[in-house]
């Protein structure tokens, strides 16, 4: 089954670096989870709510528009037919799908859940095993992990 993204989820990608825009829309084609696009270009105001709010770790976001002039991140919700899905191994799915749309388009990109992990493209399992490795670092580092697992930015 292949999925297509929604106009509200394409008017989220205006702004958005033009290669990142490119892995979305070849990643709804190999996804096995429906998704659509929740963020792309953040303003700063929204963003310094966000960060008081502990929902951003960082005032230094990639959806934040960067020396290029776009926005370096998007955010993706999964569907479940209508239904919003949350759950973490559905966004690890996704990510399986962004990866193989990265390697096709020829772009760095980083995953939300697997901050330590580096460039999707080059995880050596599945999404799930990196971001897995990223807990077990935090944990090792007595710190706790950051998930988020909707977040694929590029790498610049
Ligand atoms: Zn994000």
């Amino acid at each position: 089954m292949s999925f297509k993204l929604s106009q509200r989820s394409l008017d989220k990608l205006d702004g958005v670096h033009p290669k990142l825009q490119q892995v979305v829309a070849k990643a709804i084609q190999y996804t096995k989870v429906d998704f659509g696009v929740t963020y792309g270009v953040r303003e700063l105001a929204e963003q310094e709510r966000l960060y008081k709010s502990g929902r951003s770790q960082t005032m230094k976001s990639k959806h934040l528009v960067q020396e290029d002039g776009y926005s370096h991140a998007v955010d993706v919700v999964a569907y479940d037919g209508s239904d919003v899905v949350w759950e973490i191994n559905v966004y690890d799915d996704i990510c399986d799908a962004f990866k193989q749309a990265a390697i096709e388009v020829g772009v760095s990109i980083k995953w939300g859940a697997a901050w330590s992990e580096g460039d999707i493209r080059e995880y050596e399992g599945t999404a799930e095993d990196a971001m897995n490795a990223y807990i077990d670092l935090r944990r090792s580092q007595g710190r706790r992990p950051f998930i988020d697992g909707p977040h694929f930015e590029v790498i610049a």
